[in-house]
């Protein structure tokens, strides 16, 4: 079992990389048969990353139900929109749909004005970069995985991304810096170094769109810290969406919408909702009284 966002990952991160990818790639594709590029799919080469929802709905085949309702969205390029709202209603779904992970059932998805069926899927995904908690490594040096978010990277290009993504004081402390073997057969990496990898890697990708899958699990507030420090430079001057669990994070995020039982039912600043007294703001006096 895959939460959507990890196949999101994977697939995007493992499509346009030929064979190093492929089996892992076939077999989830394999479960998701329906989606494939139309005849008439152009690759596009520059993306400045405007987003529309256009009256998006879409339902789960496995059950039918709809798992969001006319969902209508603009995003600029650039900006960073924060999905906030109970578990199971719906943000993770909004997200995996933009890399068409799942086809939309009703209306569209729009980059800069292009519905995103017309988009060879190789090329939407390569715009686009998902971080997420749990991070696909293989076993491999540091340096390779770093390289995986582009893999004719030079070293200075290497060098720099671990850099931003605050990963270099990590590689300081390994045995054999960017030549460390991880992984299974290598030195294991904690979670928050894992992250950092990953960070690195898109730093490295350089997508204009980014899904960020915001950490549930504890990681010490110094690392925390440092973590998002580095996603907030990573987020710069692209267009971000993160899928939020925690409200303290997401403060400055330019937009919240808040997400409901599939709909999108507020949208606004951090300030603007709470001046509403509506969900958000009821979202917010629940978590902050430690309720
Ligand atoms: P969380 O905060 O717990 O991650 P979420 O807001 O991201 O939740 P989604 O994961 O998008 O919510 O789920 C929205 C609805 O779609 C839920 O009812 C969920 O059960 C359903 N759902 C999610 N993934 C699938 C799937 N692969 N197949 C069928 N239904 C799914």
């Amino acid at each position: 079992f895959m939460r959507p966002v990890d196949k999101i990952n994977a697939m995007i991160e493992l499509y346009p990389r030929g064979l190093a990818g492929f089996k892992s790639f076939t077999e989830l594709i394999d479960t998701e048969p329906d989606i494939a590029d139309r005849a008439d799919a152009k690759p596009v080469e520059m993306v400045l990353g405007d987003i529309v929802f256009d009256n998006v709905g879409f339902r789960y085949a496995v059950n039918g139900r709809p798992a969001l309702k006319e969902i209508c969205l603009s995003v600029r390029a650039g900006e960073t929109i924060a999905f906030v709202g109970p578990s199971g209603a719906g943000k993770t779904t909004i997200c995996s749909l933009l890399p068409r992970f799942y086809e939309v059932t009703d209306g569209a998805i729009l980059i800069d004005g292009t519905d995103v069926r017309d988009i060879t899927l190789a090329s939407l995904r390569s715009h686009i970069g998902v971080v997420q908690q749990d991070v696909f490594l293989f076993g491999g040096t540091v340096r390779e995985n770093i390289a995986y978010g582009k893999l004719n990277a030079s070293d200075a290009e290497i060098a720099e991304a671990a850099r931003h993504a605050r990963l270099d004081e990590v590689i300081e402390a390994l045995p054999q810096g960017m030549e460390t073997v991880i992984g299974e057969r290598g030195v294991k990496l904690s979670g928050g170094q894992k992250q950092r990898l990953s960070i690195a890697r898109m730093f490295l990708k350089n997508p204009p769109i980014l899904i960020l899958d915001e950490a549930t699990s504890a990681l010490d507030t110094a690392t925390e810290r440092a973590i998002q420090a580095s996603l907030d430079q990573l987020a710069k001057g692209r267009t971000t969406l993160v899928i939020a669990h925690r409200l303290a994070t997401i403060q400055n995020a330019d937009r919240i919408a808040v997400v409901e039982g599939g709909r999108i039912i507020e949208t606004g600043t951090h300030d603007d909702l709470l001046k509403e007294s509506g969900a958000y703001a009821r979202l917010h006096a629940a978590q902050f009284s430690g309720a």
